[in-house]
C-alpha cells in the first residue's frame, strides 16, 4: 500500500537526523523522519559529551532529548518504522518499510553504526549475561564489580572512564600500546587507580558459566595466553554503519561516500553522520551535515 508524497524522508533520528529534520521543518518542506528505535541514536548511550560547543558537560541522553524537543516544537513527524529498501525510480524515491511504502522527492540517510562484534567464541552466548556494549545501558549492573573494556578508541578510553566510577577495578584490553583515543580522556584514565592495562593483545575467548567468568587473552607481541577473571566484557571496538538496504557506492568498510554537498551516488540521495564515509565522527560534524544536507536537498528540489 503506497501514500502521499514527502518532499523529504530522513531516515535515522539521532543528531544528524534531527537536525536535518529542524532545518526541514523550517524550510517548509513536506518531511517525515522513520526511527525504528528511540530518536537519539547512539549519542543517547554516550556517558558524558564535552566537546558539543554551548554544553561544557552534558550526558548523550539529555543532549539527545534537547534535540528531540527542538525537532517537536517545530511539529516534525517521527514515525517508528524500520526501513528495508530504498528503489531509486528516479524523481521519485520508493522506501519500503516494514509498515506502509512511502514516496519521497528526496532522502537524506542518518541511519548512523553498530558497535563491532569481536566474532570471537562466547560473545553471542554471553550477550547480556556479561557482555555488554554500553557502559552507561549496563554498567550499574557490575557496580563493585571486576570488569574489561576491550578496545583503544575513544569509545572504550571514555566508557572505561564511566565504568571506573562504578567498578571495583577496569582492563583496558587494547591490541596495540597507543591509543587512537582524543589524548585528554587518555590522560584522565591513566590517573584512575583502579584501571589496569592489558596492552598489545587481543581477547580470544570469552568463559564463564551461566555468567561471564573469564576471558583468554594472548599477548601479540610474546605470543603468551593468559586467562584474566572478570564479571563483565564491555566491548569497544568500532563501529559498523547500519546502511545494508541502499544500494548507492560505499567505500571498502561499507560507509557511503558523498560528495561535498553529502548527496551519495544517487541523484536525490544523500548522506550525513556517522553512515557516511568521513574520518570525524563527533556530535558536532553529524549536526553540520544535517543541516548542510538540507541545503543541499533544497538545492536538488528546486532545480
Ligand atoms: P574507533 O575509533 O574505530 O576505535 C576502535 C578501536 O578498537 C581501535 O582502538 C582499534 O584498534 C580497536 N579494534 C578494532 N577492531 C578490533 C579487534 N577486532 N580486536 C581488538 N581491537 C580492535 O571506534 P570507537 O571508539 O567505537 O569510535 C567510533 C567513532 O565514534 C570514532 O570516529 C570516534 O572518534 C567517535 N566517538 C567520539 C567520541 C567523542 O567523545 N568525541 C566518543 C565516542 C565515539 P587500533 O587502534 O589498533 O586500530
Amino acid at each position: 500500500m503506497e501514500r502521499q508524497t514527502y518532499d523529504l524522508v530522513i531516515i535515522g533520528g539521532g543528531p544528524a537526523g534531527l537536525t536535518s529534520g529542524i532545518y526541514a521543518q523550517r524550510a517548509g518542506l513536506k518531511t517525515l523522519l522513520l526511527e525504528k528505535e528511540i530518536p537519539g541514536g547512539q549519542v543517547n548511550e554516550a556517558p558524558s559529551i564535552e566537546n558539543y560547543p554551548g554544553f561544557i558537560e552534558i550526558s548523550g541522553m539529555e543532549l539527545a532529548n534537547k534535540m528531540k524537543e527542538h525537532a517537536a516544537s517545530l511539529d516534525l513527524p517521527i514515525e517508528n518504522e524500520a526501513v528495508q529498501e530504498i528503489i531509486d525510480n528516479g524523481s521519485l524515491k520508493l522506501i519500503r518499510t516494514t509498515g506502509e511504502d512511502i514516496s519521497s522527492k528526496a532522502i537524506i540517510i542518518a541511519t548512523g553504526a553498530k558497535p563491532r562484534r569481536l566474532r570471537i567464541k562466547g560473545e553471542e552466548e554471553f550477550l547480556g549475561r556479561g557482555v555488554s556494549y554500553c557502559a552507561t545501558c549496563d554498567g550499574p549492573l557490575f557496580r563493585g564489580k571486576v570488569v574489561a573494556a576491550v578496545g583503544g578508541g575513544d569509545r572504550a578510553i571514555k566508557e572505561a572512564l564511566y565504568l571506573s566510577n562504578i567498578v571495583r577495578k577496569v582492563y583496558i584490553i587494547h591490541r596495540r600500546a597507543e591509543f587512537r583515543a582524543e589524548k585528554v580522556n587518555v590522560e584522565r584514565l591513566s590517573k584512575r587507580e583502579n584501571v589496569e592495562y592489558v596492552l598489545d593483545s587481543v581477547v580470544e575467548e570469552i568463559k564463564g558459566e551461566g555468567l561471564v567468568n573469564s576471558l583468554v587473552v594472548k599477548n601479540v607481541k610474546e605470543g603468551t595466553i593468559s586467562e584474566l577473571p572478570v564479571n563483565g566484557a564491555f566491548v569497544f571496538v568500532g563501529i559498523i554503519p547500519r546502511n545494508d538496504f541502499v544500494d548507492a557506492e560505499k567505500d571498502s568498510h561499507g560507509f557511503l561516500v558523498t560528495g561535498a554537498d553529502l548527496e551519495t551516488s544517487i541523484k536525490g540521495i544523500f548522506a550525513v553522520g556517522d553512515c557516511r564515509s568521513k574520518n570525524l565522527r563527533q556530535v558536532a560534524t553529524a549536526v553540520g551535515e544535517g543541516a548542510q544536507a538540507v541545503a543541499s536537498v533544497e538545492e536538488y528540489l528546486h532545480n
